[in-house]
């Protein structure tokens, strides 16, 4: 064990310390959390007796077992709140929202854009400065990802008009708007694939298509052969075209020059209308595996856009190992999600569980910042735990509210833009692979049905949130929502959390106890994590963070951290920054 990492195993220490701390006013109590670490190390709980422990040392702990059974004494006044500092970049805090199932303003159960404009206060007061609509251009499906017109609004979701007044109300709000861009494939109801579709029936036999004729024939692969298993044939002609996805997405062929003019006016539609960015839907299958294509597609798109307004912002779905994500910044677009520390196997939750320890964790960090900045100097990280095609965080973590507090405070301390999907933030529920189950109706609340949607039609209806809804969180200090709310408004304080250059604090760093630095610009920012279930004590002194103070903190449940003579006393599950 490493001098400076010391751990109070049995808690004795910690409680001590808390103790110390009650005298000068910082803290009022010692934590519950505390009290059951002691409790879970003593061999005999009923008398609190430790082994090994000094008589005075079990005369302080019986004492503070008392006072933990008054939860509400447990709970310690937050005392680090900070000014906002946001800086006006595209580092920002994401929510991805399914508009069809956020909030509905006209009671037809099926959420709109007017309801998002209604719950715009909610998203601001949370901290969010961005949101990333999924599809709302008009589309055959519930989920919208096959577009049948690109300048469009989709007649369940509202009207230019009320698009356009989303988007006044975010920016008043200095919250950024990007949406879905689906370009690797349109709806085989679009105009343009149905018009080739019929050209291609009247085609003679043996004739080439003419795009002089049709010039949507280029807009899509077609083959007079079925060339594999995601091609499919074109009724009434022996034509095929291919669709990866699903007979009804047929795949747009990126290549083309007429397409893509096509698509540079879409984008003007919409960048006319005010939006910030595009999310760049299934990006590595524009052509499949083709990362040097891939990438091109990207960058041409983002220069048009960038050209029209500078500051446009792009964020690419490449559902990727690492290294592949690593070589879409190739691309020099700003952001790729980060599926490497998404989703059940990724590092957010498995650290949060404790399946991958701290110190690990950092280290995947730095390999983000190495891999992804030897691409593109100008990355922004996009981490994110779940998203609309992955189960809830709170089944992946069994439904345990500390350990997704725990992936929160992970993601939040993370460089980059997170994205946080709707509902997240109150621990909503997803079931088995059904896409349906993972874009439930937002629980506003458990008791009162305003703006309730109905969400998806076939979604299955007996899925319980283990959590209160948003009303009932808001109440709630300690809830997860609140939690998150103080995550982002960290970051909020804190510039340097998205945008910092990090470092290991190598004497700190081990298990599941890890230390960084975050360095931007003059400013330096300390980040210690505690993800174990144990109190521990951080000795900072002779480190890089000495001399350091407490800027701010995330506990699971209202208890502190305290910092007294250099060592820094963690609660189970907390992290701490330090300035
Ligand atoms: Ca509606």
């Amino acid at each position: 064990m490493k001098q400076s990492q010391v751990k109070a195993v049995c808690a004795a220490t910690a409680l001590l310390l808390g103790v110390t701390a009650c005298g000068n006013g910082k803290m009022t109590e010692v934590s519950e959390n505390d009290a059951k670490t002691l409790q879970s190390a003593s061999s005999e709980p009923e008398s609190g007796i430790l082994e090994g422990e000094s008589a005075s040392e079990i005369k302080i702990i019986e004492t503070q077992t008392v006072v933990s059974d008054n939860e509400k004494e447990n709970k310690v006044q937050y005392e680090y709140e900070q000014e906002l500092n946001i800086i006006d970049d595209n580092y920002r805090n994401y929510y991805e929202i399914f508009v069809y199932s956020f909030y509905d303003s006209d009671g037809d159960g099926i959420g709109d854009l007017n309801g998002v404009t209604q719950k715009l206060d909610y998203i601001q007061d949370m901290g969010f400065n961005g949101i990333w609509l999924m599809p709302i251009m008009q589309s055959m499906t519930y989920h919208k990802y096959d577009v049948t017109d690109y300048y469009s609004i989709d007649t369940e979701y509202g009207t230019i008009e009320d698009f356009q007044k989303l988007v006044d109300e975010c920016h008043k709000r200095d919250i950024r708007v990007i949406i879905d861009f689906v370009i690797n494939h349109s709806s085989s109801k679009h105009e343009w694939f149905q018009e080739a579709c019929a050209y291609l029936r009247e085609l003679p036999d043996g004739e080439e298509p003419d795009a002089g004729e049709c010039p949507y024939i280029d807009f899509y692969h077609f083959s007079n052969e079925k060339v594999n298993g995601n091609y499919y044939p074109v009724n009434g002609s022996n034509w095929y075209y291919e669709g990866v996805f699903w007979s009804e997405m047929p795949d747009l062929n990126l290549a083309s020059d007429a397409l893509r003019e096509e698509l540079q006016n879409v984008s003007k539609f919409w960048i006319d209308l005010g939006i910030d960015g595009f999310r760049m839907d299934a990006a590595m299958h524009f052509e499949e595996n083709d990362t040097a294509f891939n990438t091109e597609v990207l960058n041409w798109l983002y220069s048009y856009c960038t050209d029209m307004n500078p500051d446009f912002y792009m964020v690419s779905e490449v559902w990727a190992n690492k290294a592949t994500i690593a070589d879409y910044y190739e691309s020099k677009t700003p952001s790729m999600f980060n599926f490497d520390a998404a989703d059940t196997e990724g590092k957010l939750i498995k650290a949060a569980r404790g399946n991958y320890k701290a110190a690990n964790f950092v280290e995947s960090m730095v390999g983000y910042q190495t891999d992804y900045a030897e691409k593109n100097e100008d990355y922004i990280d996009a981490p994110f735990i779940a998203n609309h095609d992955m189960g809830r965080v709170a089944n992946a973590l069994m439904k345990d509210e500390n350990d997704i507090k725990m992936a929160c405070g992970l993601l939040m301390t993370m460089n980059g833009s997170p994205f946080v999907y709707y509902g997240e933030e109150i621990g909503m529920s997803s079931s088995g692979k059904k896409d349906e189950n993972k874009r439930l109706a937002m629980i506003w609340s458990k008791t009162d049905t305003t703006g309730m949607t109905n969400g998806p039609k076939e979604a299955d209806n007996d899925i319980e949130s283990a959590f209160a809804g948003v009303d009932e969180q808001l109440e709630d200090p300690y809830s997860l929502l609140n939690y998150y709310k103080r995550a982002i408004r960290l970051r909020n304080e804190n510039p340097e959390l998205a945008r910092g250059q990090i470092e290991i604090v190598e004497a700190l760093t081990e298990e599941n106890q890890a230390a960084i630095i975050k360095s931007y610009g003059d400013s330096r920012i300390g980040v210690v994590y505690n993800t174990s279930d144990e109190t521990l004590a951080v000795n900072l002194t002779d480190t890089e963070l000495s001399g350091m103070t407490i800027r701010g903190y995330l506990t699971l449940n209202g208890e502190g951290i305290v910092l007294e003579n250099g060592t820094l006393t963690m609660p189970a599950q907390s992290i701490c920054l330090l300035k």
